[in-house]
């Protein structure tokens, strides 16, 4: 079952996303929140994931709650995130998969962060050693 079940597009996500604007800053929570709940109000169900932070290094999320440290409090960390928990990411551990790939570049886009998700998509086939697959 391990194959299924592991999250094996990770890094590659990680290493395609590291070339990507940071598009608007962010800086506190609350701006984050207000970000946030207007991706929400576009495409979730029920109440926004409440943003936070714990003093991590890394972004977090979960369908309920987003943990930002100050240096990802840019757009393109919070679509990232904001993605995860569109998808529930919390109960499936393949969180970075083709669906998770397809909605976020669909949102970098959608926000104005990229021009395009067409050359985003080309970029993420290019990553070695393993391309992002999208839907
Ligand atoms: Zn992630």
């Amino acid at each position: 079952m391990g194959t299924l079940l592991r999250d094996n597009q990770r890094a590659a996500v990680y290493r395609w996303e590291r070339g990507l604007p940071d598009g608007r800053a962010f800086p506190t929570i609350p701006e984050c929140q207000t970000f946030i709940d207007e991706v929400w109000e576009e495409w979730g169900t029920g109440s926004p994931p409440t943003a936070r932070t714990i003093g991590g290094y890394r972004a977090w999320a979960s369908r309920w709650e987003i943990d930002l440290p100050e240096p990802t409090r840019f757009e393109r960390y919070l679509l990232h995130e904001i993605t995860h928990s569109l998808q529930h990411c919390d109960l499936d551990i393949t969180c970075h998969g083709p669906t998770f790939a397809s909605m976020y570049v669909f949102l970098l886009e959608e926000y104005g962060v990229i021009t395009s998700a067409q050359h985003e998509k080309e970029r993420g086939y290019l990553q070695r050693p393993r391309k992002v697959r999208f839907l």
